[in-house]
């Protein structure tokens, strides 16, 4: 049972949403398998490129059975440009999983999948299956310090966001991400625009995190280049580094770790996408 505050609070974040919400492709659906793909897409990616991408990728593959049947090489050409490739061979076990076992329903159980974190655990529990669940991020956290007064984190924010979770667990979760990313933004939050105004403490507690690494010139950016050359055709270390323009030196440290993850097989000195031809 909500306390009245938060009770208030959720009604006029809820009333906010209803007019407000983002059209994200897989919001038009409660369908498990395009709520997981959308959720790990997002871990390391913005929405509006996952929005994107999100649209071809469930084209390409329209089930999780679809998505079980397809080869790595496949599953990582659909991935391209997403970056992160490591959550394209996770996500593609977790298909086979489920192919096999059926849909987990609950936080815990899902939270056994491959590359299924906490946040993605309970995103898809609330979204699809209905569980009063919040599913924390950094979004969330920022948020709910605002709300609070106090910069959360650990215990303290799960038990703030386990308080003020609405019953209406999939709405309430997605309220308080397009509030984050419409209004109470890192900087700058429009707190004269905003629902929850009355009930907030405002945004003088917030700390905003480290920006992300640079993406250029990174260990990501040489991985992402090798995987795209190795969909279109197998190679060798010494052809991977002239395609990608990377040192030899970085191109062998990526490749030991793209084969130790699962992603890339070796056969004599030609490196491939594992399982394809
Ligand atoms: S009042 Fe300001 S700080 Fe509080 S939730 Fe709204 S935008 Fe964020």
């Amino acid at each position: 049972m909500t306390a009245p505050l938060e009770a208030e609070r959720n009604q006029a974040l809820l009333d906010w949403y209803r007019e407000h919400r983002r059209d994200l492709p897989w919001r038009r659906s409660s369908d498990p398998y395009r709520i997981l793909v959308a959720e790990v897409m997002s871990q390391q990616t913005p929405v509006e490129r996952v929005a994107r991408a999100h649209e071809a990728f469930v084209a390409a593959f329209p089930t999780v059975e679809a998505l079980a049947a397809a080869s790595l090489k496949q599953v990582m050409a659909a991935w391209s440009g997403l970056g992160y490739n490591s959550r394209a061979e996770r996500l593609h076990r977790a298909a086979r999983i489920i192919a096999e076992s059926g849909w987990p329903t609950d936080t815990e159980s899902l939270r056994a999948l491959p590359g299924v974190g906490p946040y993605t655990a309970r995103a898809v529990a609330a979204f699809a299956f209905g569980e009063r669940v919040a599913a924390v991020d950094t979004n969330m956290r920022r948020v709910l310090s605002r709300w609070h007064g106090e910069p959360l984190r650990g215990p303290a924010l799960e038990a703030a966001a386990a308080k003020d979770v609405a019953e209406d667990a999939s709405s309430w979760n997605q309220a308080v991400m397009d509030l984050g990313a419409i209004v109470c933004r890192p900087r700058n939050p429009s707190c004269h625009a905003c629902p929850v105004e009355t009930w907030c403490a405002g945004p003088g507690v917030y700390v905003p995190p480290r920006a992300q690494p640079r993406f250029e010139g990174s260990t990501r950016q040489v991985r992402g280049a090798i995987v795209r050359a190795l969909v279109r055709r197998e190679a060798t270390l010494a052809e991977l580094s002239a395609e990608t323009g990377s040192a030899p030196s970085r191109v062998s440290a990526a490749l030991d770790h793209l084969t130790a993850e699962g992603i890339v097989e070796r056969d004599g000195d030609r490196y491939r996408v594992s399982g394809g031809p």
